[in-house]
């Protein structure tokens, strides 16, 4: 047909250049130790030039990976931008997960380039002699430290040798430009590859103003690592917006976020709830101030309610629960209330809060049963959610698992249990492994320990199936008491609790006192730990 549109290629060198055109001057601000570095978009677009050179002179060409392994900071973003931008596909490495698997992904994607932090060092000489593809090691730092790895070269000192203009290659919108692997799954991590389409059209979807709804006018502190899901995609939003970025680092500590909250005027932050679990309990403490906050972004986990309540409550901070997985760019629903919702009681604004909400545009979203029909808009019955969408995969990175993962008609498979109510703001029930299976009844884990995180001497509470003689399953929790609670919480507290919130059957069976919940390599409560050690826990009788 005549008289259509360009042909115009959705990648990501547009954002670069806006940025550079339109926010020179906005910042890109890092805590590095004790003090702040602080750069602006007008730098980071000569620098990126000059790292794409580097990258070239080290012999990356077009579809090679190129690994990081970094916490959030400048460089970590320049690099975000230089290497999908020359056709090079950016690899974020989880750096907390275990050896074996850093050597599995590594070996698995075949990057060839390692950019290293200068403290992340130790740790990639260990693994150095295991990685099969990598060509050459960067230090992302001023001058080449003492190391072992080799051929190696300081980040500073490959830009300095290099000219900030690149003869940028025209890319196409379905190429890859960057790759994470899932950190969740039980066998060898999965890969998913992000073209820059995805990115593009994500990003657009994060700006939305019912999404993450952020504007150059924010100062944005990524909490939620850069290895994982690309920080939410927040580095490219930011950047397509010019809203000024404050990074962390490795500072994660409830008093380091806090105290950058308060410095730098954040507006809006973003990470998973246990973040923001430990920045509540300082804040009840001691006084920051953070009334910049207009968002406080939580997805990854479930949010508990009671965060929700308190930080309205207590600060008159909106936390704003997310849901997202990896293979999904991140961003599938968020939890946003509509303009009639805003006049309910509210009890009932909390409830609709809490769950994880209405599917952004752009990701198509559906229970299904186990006969294959979608479960009605009753908020109560389950499904297995599946969705669709411009950037979600459609299969994982050279993997024969990825057919148990997506459907025939072109859906992917969460593995997420949920239910939709009449709203269509969808609940997730739990992950189909952590459900409890009591007689031929599903009982969801995450209901009872976000009820339990409401009680005010509980800090954490995972709650795990161990098996039962009779009901094949039973819930166990396991319960975390703040600090000042610690000798005097007792079970019979939080059964007098629970009982008028459940029926009898949804109660644990025992409840645990313990230290802390494990976490996993993001940050979430890591169940299969829990359900190892308790495997054969002997559940009261009778
Ligand atoms: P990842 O790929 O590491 O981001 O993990 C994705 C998984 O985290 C999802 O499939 C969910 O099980 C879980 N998840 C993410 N966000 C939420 C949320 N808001 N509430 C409950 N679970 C979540």
């Amino acid at each position: 047909m005549q008289g259509l549109m360009m042909d115009y290629q959705l990648t990501l060198l547009p954002m670069l250049e806006r940025a550079r055109r339109l926010y020179p001057k906005k910042e890109i601000v890092t805590k590095a130790g004790p003090s702040l570095e602080r750069s602006n978009y007008g730098e980071l677009a000569d620098r990126v030039g000059r790292l794409a050179n580097a990258l070239a002179r080290l012999g990356v060409k077009r579809g090679d990976r190129v690994a990081t392994f970094a916490w959030n900071n400048l460089r970590h973003h320049e690099l975000y931008f230089a290497a999908p931008c020359m056709g090079a596909v950016l690899h974020p490495i989880n750096l907390r997960l275990p050896g074996d698997q850093i050597v599995y992904i590594v070996n698995h994607a075949e990057d060839q380039v390692l950019f290293v932090d200068p403290t992340l060092l130790p740790a990639v000489e260990k693994l150095a002699p295991h990685l099969k593809t990598v060509k050459a090691y960067v230090v992302m730092g001023d001058q080449l430290p003492q190391t072992t790895l080799t051929p190696v070269y300081s980040y500073e000192e490959l830009l300095r040798a290099e000219q900030p203009d690149y003869a940028w290659p025209a890319l196409g919108e379905n190429d890859a430009a960057a790759m994470c692997y899932t950190s969740g799954t039980t066998g060898n991590p999965k890969g998913v590859v992000y073209s820059h389409r995805a990115i593009y059209l994500h990003s657009m979807g994060l700006a939305m103003a019912d999404s993450f709804g952020l504007v150059e006018r924010d100062v944005f502190m990524p909490v939620v690592p850069m290895f994982h899901v690309l920080a939410w995609g927040t580095p490219f939003v930011c950047t397509m917006l010019g809203a000024k970025v404050v990074y962390p680092g490795p500072h994660l500590q409830p008093r380091d976020l806090a105290e950058l909250i308060q410095a730098e005027r954040i507006t809006v932050t973003a990470g998973v709830p246990t973040l923001w679990l430990g920045l509540l309990a300082l804040l009840e403490k001691e006084r920051y101030d953070i009334s910049s906050l207009r968002g406080m972004i939580v997805g990854g986990a479930a949010a508990p309610r009671s965060m929700i309540e308190a930080y309205q409550q207590k600060f008159n901070v909106p936390v704003i629960h997310a849901w997202g997985m990896t293979e999904m760019t991140p961003l599938g629903t968020i939890s946003r209330l509509k303009s009639y919702q805003t006049s309910l009681p509210e009890e009932q604004q909390f409830a609709f809060r809490a769950k994880q909400g209405t599917p952004n545009m752009g990701v198509e979203l559906r229970g299904v049963d186990e006969t294959g029909r979608e479960v009605p808009w009753d908020g109560k019955t389950i499904g297995e959610m599946q969705v669709r969408g411009p950037w979600i995969a459609r299969e994982y990175y050279r993997d024969e698992r990825s057919p148990l993962s997506f459907t025939a008609d072109g859906w992917f498979r969460t593995g997420d249990v949920i239910t939709v109510d009449s709203e269509g703001f969808i609940q997730i029930v739990d992950r189909t492994k952590d459900l409890v299976k009591s007689g031929g009844e599903w009982i969801s884990t995450q209901e009872i320990e976000n009820a339990i995180m409401g009680h005010p001497k509980v800090a954490e509470a995972a709650v795990i199936a161990v098996a039962h003689p009779k009901w094949q399953e039973r819930p166990l929790a396991c319960v975390v008491p703040k600090p000042d609670y610690k000798d005097s919480l007792t079970k019979q507290e939080l059964y007098d609790y629970l009982r008028p919130r459940f029926d009898k059957m949804y109660l644990p069976d025992d409840i645990l006192f313990i230290e802390a919940v494990p976490k996993t390599s993001v940050g979430k409560f890591d169940k299969k730990v829990l359900r190892a050690q308790y495997k054969d826990y002997a559940l009261p009788t009778g």
